[in-house]
């Protein structure tokens, strides 16, 4: 069998930190990405191949060049925000590419996928930590297209005998230990890479979007993972369906929960900059706290958070931020 693994949306910031993730556990990735939120300098254990996932004929000549064992899905678009004005590019881009993929890896008879899902399908959790069999309920098109698809590899896995895991991130933040890969996001609307633009001058301040949640400081508490244990997941996870039929979902978080003014806090003191703040209105959509109970891919996969420290995921952040200065 191939070691090689088609890793779509390679170039992005998970992605990237996937494909090495994969080529340190001997595997070969193979990027297919469109290149219009990728980095071609983020592509570096690899070949990048530049297609659609709506492509379906590119997707089937990239398989037929490379013959990979296995699939890694990334690409799609994953803000919230915008997924509420235009559903129509998140259905397009999220399901109906997601199916085109599911269809050429079909046709071309891979059977193993690892899915980027989210926190999102969750919606509003009625029970915090969040654990993996909580209803799904998402409360935006972008969580809901995660959830369907969920849906569809249930229901691929039972028809055609693929096996999948989808893994329901919570925030992925951080960058690469070595400096080699990290966030690069345009238009950046995450909050540590915000805090960090301050910390380098080129923002005055950080909007605190509320500071009214039912919250210990009224302030949204989420639960930030480092990239790179996210992306051993990913290795783990490909690992655990070699083992037989598995159709499978695991929460992805390191089961720490953190608020805006903690983050912006913690910056501070990594950054050496004081980060003026500004408190601005609630953002719509924003449920006041989600924090992973990630006890399952724990005790299943024997995945741990390595880099679980705030203030570590932070400062590799920064590292990152200010590689060229
Ligand atoms: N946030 C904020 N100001 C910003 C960007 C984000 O206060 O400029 C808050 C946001 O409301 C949320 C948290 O920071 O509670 C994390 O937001 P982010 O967009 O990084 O990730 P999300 O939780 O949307 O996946």
């Amino acid at each position: 069998m191939s070691t090689r693994v088609l890793v779509t949306g390679g170039a992005g910031y998970i992605g990237s930190h996937a494909c090495k993730a994969l080529a340190d556990a001997g595997y070969e990735p193979v990027t297919y990405d469109n290149m219009v939120n990728g980095h071609e300098e983020l592509v570096k254990w690899g070949p990048l191949e530049v297609g659609d996932i709506l492509d379906g004929e590119r997707l089937k000549e990239v398989i037929d060049k490379y013959d990979p064992y296995a699939c890694m899905h990334f690409a799609a678009f994953a803000l919230v925000g915008e997924s509420v004005e235009d559903p129509a590019k998140y259905y397009r881009n999220n399901v109906l590419g997601t199916i085109s993929l599911l269809e050429a890896l079909r046709e071309k008879g891979i059977n193993r996928l690892i899915f980027s899902s989210s926190a999102a399908v969750y919606g509003n959790p009625v029970k915090i930590p969040i654990p993996d069999d909580h209803p799904l309920s998402p409360v935006n098109p972008y969580g809901e297209t995660k959830r369907v698809m969920e849906s569809v590899l249930r229901d691929f896995g039972a028809a055609y005998g693929l096996k999948s895991a989808s893994l329901r991130y919570f925030n992925a933040a951080g960058a690469d230990p070595d400096g080699e890969s990290g966030e690069l996001h345009h238009p950046e609307t995450h909050l540590i890479p915000l805090v960090l633009e301050v910390a380098a001058g080129k923002r005055e301040y950080i909007t605190v979007f509320g500071d009214d949640y039912d919250t210990p400081d009224g302030t949204c508490v989420r639960d930030y993972i480092h990239v790179t244990d996210l992306a051993d997941a990913h290795v783990r996870a490909l690992e655990r369906l070699d083992e037989g039929n598995v159709t499978t979902a695991y929460n992805l978080g390191n089961g720490n929960g953190f608020s805006v003014l903690e983050v912006i806090e913690t910056a501070r003191k990594v950054t050496g900059h004081p980060i003026p703040t500004e408190i601005g209105p609630r953002r719509a959509g924003d449920p006041p706290v989600l924090v992973a109970d990630s006890g399952r891919i724990k005790e299943e996969l024997g995945w741990v958070s390595v880099y679980s420290e705030l203030e570590t995921i932070i400062e590799h952040a920064w590292n990152f931020f200010r590689r060229d200065w």
